[in-house]
């Protein structure tokens, strides 16, 4: 069943199904680490199908990930970046979150998917910044933070020009207003949002687009506290 939502949904984003092998493979190790640690709330495969796989592939219709740098910024078990390198492996990915076990868990599915080229980082976002600032063509998170701080830790990481991409719900209006600020402090601009239906489901998700305009301040990103304390 889980094959079959997954072809059904990638057909209809005009996606190959040459991907699905290694979607499946990939949660079925998902599934059993899932047993020991805590790395999804959705045990249900259908459901993973549809939330995980087919959210994260929706964006591979909104925007030309091919040969991209793109760093997935508090990826957890790997979403939405390692679906968009599994369906484009033209993409040059980093994960990247700020839990141990996480990134461990996340080497094992690479080394077993002989996806040797992701690059798997251990670290919060704040200080990678420092590492890789303005690096990378695309910046993409989903579920890590309200906006108004998340930009502070992944626009910084975004060459000028390149897009800070956030996944979000269809409610995130007051979101995006308390954002304005921050993402142009920080060199971003914030384009109009666009809305998508999750393939097979009436799930309504919104992609907030922000082109970085221009560099990032030297002074941002903060440390974590200060941007949580006081938030742009
Ligand atoms: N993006 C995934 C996981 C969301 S859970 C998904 O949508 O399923 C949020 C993740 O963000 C956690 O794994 C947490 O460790 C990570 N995280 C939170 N703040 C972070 C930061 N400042 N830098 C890096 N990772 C962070």
């Amino acid at each position: 069943m889980m094959e079959a939502i997954l072809r059904a949904g990638l057909t209809d984003l005009g996606l190959s199904a040459e991907g699905i092998p290694a979607l499946l493979r990939y949660w079925e190790l998902l599934a059993e680490k899932n047993k020991v640690m805590n790395l999804t709330a959705i045990t249900e495969p259908d459901e993973a199908a549809r939330l995980h796989f087919l959210d994260s592939a929706a964006l591979l219709g909104l925007e030309d990930f091919r040969g991209r740098s793109v760093v997935d910024v508090g990826t957890g078990a790997g979403f939405p970046g390692l679906p968009l390198r599994i369906l484009e492996p033209s993409v040059r990915l980093t994960l990247l979150d700020a839990q141990r076990k996480r990134v461990d868990f996340l080497r094992e599915v690479c080394a077993g998917l002989g996806l040797e080229d992701v690059d798997c980082v251990h670290g919060r976002a704040e200080a990678f910044a420092q590492e890789r600032r303005e690096q990378f063509d695309l910046a993409v998170s989903r579920a890590v933070a309200a906006l108004p701080v998340l930009a502070e830790l992944c626009l910084p990481l975004v060459r000028p020009g390149g897009k800070f991409l956030a996944m979000k719900s269809v409610d995130s209006q007051e979101e995006l207003n308390a954002a304005g600020r921050a993402v142009s402090l920080l060199g971003g601009r914030l384009e109009k949002p666009l809305d998508y239906v999750i393939s097979g489901t009436n799930v309504r998700h919104r992609l907030v687009i922000i082109t970085k305009i221009e560099e990032t301040p030297k002074k941002y990103p903060r440390t974590f506290a200060k941007i949580k304390k006081n938030p742009l």
